[in-house]
């Protein structure tokens, strides 16, 4: 059984008691991670405090923090490979986008390592004779909840921010993918990070996760996951005036134009959906088509989508499996309504014959003429399926794009570079792409949402402020 890691070492669960890891591609178990309970939280939030208040960690400048973070980038790109392969297995990825996202974690310790030194406070003008200042400082220990969908780039953002700022971090990685995160720690240790900086502990959310986010010694909490845990989270923190930053789900729109780039948009619209088998918050899961150009882009997209294959990580298909059999049925039932309600599906792609049968697959689908009130075009369904519907005009194309509980990203494409600043400021997102579409990306660019897609901003510079505390300090003199 994988134990947690706390403290610069591994340490066994108190419970003794273990859960099963899964290959999605698969449905068999192959690994068993340690169960956390409340003395492993415990523990772990000790060993950061303790790394905080009085340890090596707490004493470390700016500078060095910055460049033990540096370090760890390199490491990480010393290990590249194997820990793309633990990613792909252990969600399931092709390994391409395991790939990526074992690039994309060396990408955010390497900015965050740079920015470790930049961040800085200010001089204010005040009353005669007194100088006052600020001072962005750390939280203290700051907890993490990680989903499944991006363990290794939701981590590097989030861990990456906070120890560049200076705090001690508890981590509380999701019980469906944890494993290569407990190895990024054990490299985080190689490469001389203080005892207590970072620590993990895996388990069930409903017990560490919630463990962590009640205990007393934890100062911020940083939570990834959907808005239903996101409201227990901040309901839990709210008791002990914890500052919380949700990174929660979404619904975005991608809103074409008949004057747009097709060639160019096509294979950007179609990546955004199934990228990670369209299991990604920033998920580009609504196609919203101007309805003169409605049949043509639904032609487009449709002959794209019928060439797309699912199939084991390991193919590196289009899309791998989803990452759970809750998660397949789920995902199965939004078709089944579809079907019900008499929404069409434009095109299909195929899981390949190769795909084992216990394996959790789903193949990618395009439907059209979704009514906009529709579950399909309400709900997140985090999985390959994209939602068609028509607009008007550009008024209609707001309406639309804004008409869900949701906003984290939105992509507007046309020709027309004034209509394109003019949505932007309309559409309620926390990033707008205009004739391109990041889903997921950007390690520099601040990302978060509005409404339901929560609140607070990680990646980027911008990050850091979230990271820290701002203190004001005044001076009388003569
Ligand atoms: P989830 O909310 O079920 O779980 C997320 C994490 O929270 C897991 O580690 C889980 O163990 C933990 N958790 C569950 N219950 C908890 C509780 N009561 N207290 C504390 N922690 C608890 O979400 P999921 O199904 O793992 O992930 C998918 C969701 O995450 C989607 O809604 C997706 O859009 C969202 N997401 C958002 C972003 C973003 O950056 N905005 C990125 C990735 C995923």
């Amino acid at each position: 059984m994988k134990p947690h890691f706390i403290d610069n070492r591994a340490v066994a669960g108190a419970s003794g008691q273990a859960i099963a890891v899964i290959d999605p591609s698969t449905g068999e178990e192959y690994e068993r991670i340690a169960r956390g309970n409340a003395a492993d939280i415990d523990l772990a939030v000790q060993a950061a405090r303790r790394a905080y208040d009085e340890g090596a960690w707490g004493r470390l400048s700016a500078a060095e923090r910055g460049r033990l973070l540096l370090k760890l980038a390199v490491k990480v790109q010393d290990h590249h490979e194997e820990l793309a392969q633990i990613e792909s297995r252990d969600c399931g990825k092709p390994t391409r986008q395991a790939r990526a996202d074992a690039t994309a974690l060396a990408r955010y310790f390497e900015f965050y390592g740079g920015a470790a030194d930049k961040l800085t406070g200010e001089t204010l003008p005040y009353a005669q004779g007194y100088t006052v200042l600020t001072l962005r400082e750390p939280h203290g220990v700051t907890g993490h909840i990680v989903p499944w969908n991006y363990p290794m780039q939701i981590f590097g953002r989030s861990v990456g921010g906070a120890l560049a700022a200076g705090n001690a971090c508890v981590v509380k990685p999701a019980e469906d993918a944890c494993m290569s995160l407990l190895r990024v720690a054990e490299l985080a240790a190689e490469v001389g990070f203080p005892p207590g900086a970072l620590n993990i502990v895996t388990g069930y959310g409903h017990e560490a996760g919630d463990m962590l986010v009640r205990h007393a010694g934890v100062d911020h909490i940083s939570f990834t996951g959907s808005p239903r845990v996101g409201v227990l989270v901040t309901q839990a923190a709210a008791e002990r005036h914890v500052p919380v930053t949700l990174e929660l789900g979404g619904k975005s729109p991608q809103i074409v134009f008949a004057d747009a780039d097709m060639d160019a948009m096509v294979p950007v619209v179609l990546n955004a959906i199934v990228q990670n088998a369209g299991q990604t918050c920033s998920a580009g899961s609504r196609l919203l088509i101007e309805r003169s150009a409605y049949e043509q882009v639904l032609d487009q997209v449709g002959k794209a989508f019928a060439a797309l294959r699912a199939g084991p990580a390991a193919m590196d298909l289009d899309c791998g499996p989803l990452i759970r059999k809750t998660q397949q049925e789920r995902v199965q039932g939004f078709l089944r309504d579809a079907e019900r309600d008499g929404i069409a599906a434009v095109a299909r792609g195929v899981v390949v014959s190769e795909a084992p049968s216990g394996g959790f697959y789903q193949a990618p689908t395009l439907l059209r003429d979704v009514p906009v009130k529709h579950r399909l075009a309400q709900e997140e369904i985090f999985g390959p399926v994209l939602s068609a519907m028509p607009f008007d005009n550009e008024a209609d194309a707001v309406r639309i794009a804004n008409a869900t509980e949701y906003g984290l990203v939105a992509s507007v494409w046309t020709r027309d570079g004034s209509r394109a600043l003019r949505l932007s400021r309309k559409v309620r997102s926390g990033q707008v792409f205009i004739n391109n579409y990041g889903a997921g990306g950007g390690i520099e660019l601040p990302f978060g949402g509005v409404k339901a897609s929560g609140h607070g901003r990680e990646k980027g510079f911008e990050a850091l402020y979230g990271f820290t505390v701002l203190k004001t300090i005044s001076i009388k003199h003569d």
